[in-house]
């Protein structure tokens, strides 16, 4: 598998600070890593020029080039840290590793790389914040994080059915995007779930590699356009089987078929195929920002010139507001660009030296 969703997720490590402080405030004691950090604590707060959120491959390249800038960026990893990468086994489309590398692999070596120029990272998930004034405000276990500038790098989390069953065999020929792992399942039969855009586009996708496409949808009417039904009607390889749930995905120790519900009829049916595809949307993890920043009509974060937000000083990367590409190198290039653009505002409020040479 590559590239998203997949897989086991082992743990980072790390060093427990304690950053509360002498005022009895709630004591927050956080797994992080790295440093040394521009941080004073005191009093459960902590004041920095930088703050990431999110440690998916947007915030670590971010807080990788923001500390090589010197801005000792704090980054809140999460408390599952390291992004849909973690849930993904083999990644073969990230450019540099010719054979291919482990998901939590490569995160891993992109947060010892962040830590190494002196990012701290801290596993804690965000509560709230507050971006009405300078220092903006963040909230996560007890500590209150003053920020100059913040990047917002959350992600955004594929939908999956919910069955026990999926997370059992992700993986092990589950996944949620094709464009990752669909060279896996060359000449072999495989099903899609879903009736929307992303389920048909990832239907054609696969037909590059499998010798069948099984697109199961729970109506007999489609969200998706109608130019990619009617592709998907005359494509030999694929097959439309409407008024379908997925009540379990068969297999042991890999995915062999799906057994399948009638919504009309209550028929049990079962179909054997080699991978499934969940294909039902995304959710791009933006409840702490939406009473802050701007979100379309999908719910992600809209971003004005590359990476910037409504909010002077606060920038966003990744997933959280793409919904188009959405890929870990994407990501990358994403947490680059709004690090260099936090880099070069901090240095037009007189906050920092822009250390990183860019031609505008
Ligand atoms: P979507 O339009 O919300 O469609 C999700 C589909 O998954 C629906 O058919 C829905 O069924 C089904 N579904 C949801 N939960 C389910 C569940 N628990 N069990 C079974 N089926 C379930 O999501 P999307 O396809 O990811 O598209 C999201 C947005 O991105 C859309 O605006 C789409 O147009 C856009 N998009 C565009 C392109 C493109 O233009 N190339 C490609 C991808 C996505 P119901 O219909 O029964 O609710």
């Amino acid at each position: 598998m590559s590239d998203d969703k997949n897989g086991a997720a082992p743990a980072f490590g790390g060093l427990a600070i304690d950053f509360s402080g002498d005022t009895g405030a709630t004591t927050a004691v956080a797994t992080a890593t790295g440093g040394p950090s521009t941080a004073t604590t005191g009093a459960g707060r902590v004041e920095t020029k930088l703050v990431v959120v999110g440690s998916g491959p947007a915030g670590l390249t971010a807080a990788i080039y923001a500390a090589r800038s010197n801005l000792e960026p704090i980054v809140l990893a999460g408390s599952a840290p390291g992004g849909q990468l973690m849930l993904t086994s083999d990644v073969e489309n990230f450019p540099g590793f010719a054979d291919g590398i482990q998901g939590p692999d490569l995160m891993a070596a992109m947060r010892a790389q962040a830590e190494r120029f002196g990012s701290q990272l801290i596993d804690v998930d965000i509560e709230r914040v507050d971006f009405s004034s300078r220092p903006f405000r963040i909230w996560a276990r007890g500590t209150e994080y003053r920020a100059q500038s913040v990047i917002v790098a959350t992600g955004a989390s594929a939908l999956w059915l919910g069955l026990d069953s999926e997370t059992r065999l992700r993986g092990r020929g589950v996944s949620a995007c094709a464009t990752c792992d669909g060279f896996f399942f060359r000449d072999r039969e495989i099903a899609v779930v879903g009736g929307g855009d992303t389920a048909f586009e990832e239907a054609t996708y696969l037909t590059r590699f499998a010798t069948k496409v099984h697109l199961l949808h729970r109506r007999d009417t489609f969200r998706a356009s109608k130019i990619m039904v009617d592709r998907a009607i005359a494509h030999p390889k694929i097959e439309i089987h409407p008024n379908l749930a997925v009540e379990e995905i068969l297999g042991d120790a890999k995915v062999e078929g799906v057994r399948l519900r009638d919504v009309k009829t209550g028929a049990e049916s079962r179909l054997p195929v080699d991978g499934v595809f969940i294909a039902i949307g995304y959710e791009p993890n933006t409840a702490a920002f939406r009473d802050w920043l701007e979100v379309d009509e999908k719910g992600y974060l809209v971003v004005h010139d590359e990476t910037g937000s409504k909010v002077d000083g606060v920038f966003i990367a990744g997933d959280v507001h793409d919904h188009r590409y959405r890929q870990a190198v994407t990501a990358a290039a994403d947490g680059c660009k709004a690090a260099i653009d936090a880099e070069r505002w901090l240095e037009s409020q007189g906050i920092a030296e822009a250390a990183t040479a860019t031609a505008w």
